[in-house]
């Protein structure tokens, strides 16, 4: 049994509810999750033009195996109907592994703790509230957060 954390976001359709749903599925699948963060809203960036994003973060156990994870992942937001598009565009719903135990990948298909969660304050500002103290890289998630700009992330209300 391992720890996971997991970020999740969309900006397609209903995004809270298919963040909502996602959990759920999960849930079916092997993983049980013990802490939900708010939701909220963040600006998109880069050279895409879309709808604001909404995220939200959760932690939980499991006993997948990290591939076994990504696979139930992908599976999710497929079903959820994320359709593929230009990297960095928009989608229903993004489900990403952000840590799974202490585990170290760099695999093509998965890079464990997730390579951008440094510096993704989308991620840290949601992660910081359910899990400040989990330690990733050598630095507990409260200090990441603390070294990252909040300013675009805008909490919204509960997500469940
Ligand atoms: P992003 O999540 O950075 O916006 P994508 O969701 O489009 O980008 O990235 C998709 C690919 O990233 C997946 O097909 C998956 O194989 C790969 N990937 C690598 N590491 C991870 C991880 N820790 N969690 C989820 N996907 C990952
Ligand atoms: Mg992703």
């Amino acid at each position: 049994m391992r720890d996971v954390l997991l970020g999740l976001g969309g900006n397609l359709g209903d995004p809270a509810l298919s963040i909502r749903e996602a959990l759920r599925r999960l849930e079916g699948r092997g993983v049980e999750i013990l802490l939900v963060s708010s939701l909220y809203r963040t600006a998109p960036w880069g050279p895409v033009p879309q709808p604001d994003f909404l995220n939200a973060c959760a932690a939980g156990e499991t006993e997948l195996e990290p591939e076994a994870l990504l696979l139930a992942a992908k599976a999710i937001e497929r079903e959820l109907g994320r359709v593929e598009g230009p990297r960095w565009g928009p989608r229903a719903v993004d489900l990403d592994i952000l840590a799974l135990g202490d585990l170290a990948l760099d695999t093509p298909d998965l890079t464990l703790p997730h390579p951008r969660l440094t510096e993704r304050a989308f991620v840290l500002v949601p992660l910081a509230e359910i899990v400040p103290d989990r330690v990733i890289e050598g630095r507990t998630v409260a200090e990441w957060r603390a070294e990252t700009d909040g300013s675009g992330v805008a909490r919204i209300g509960p997500l469940r």
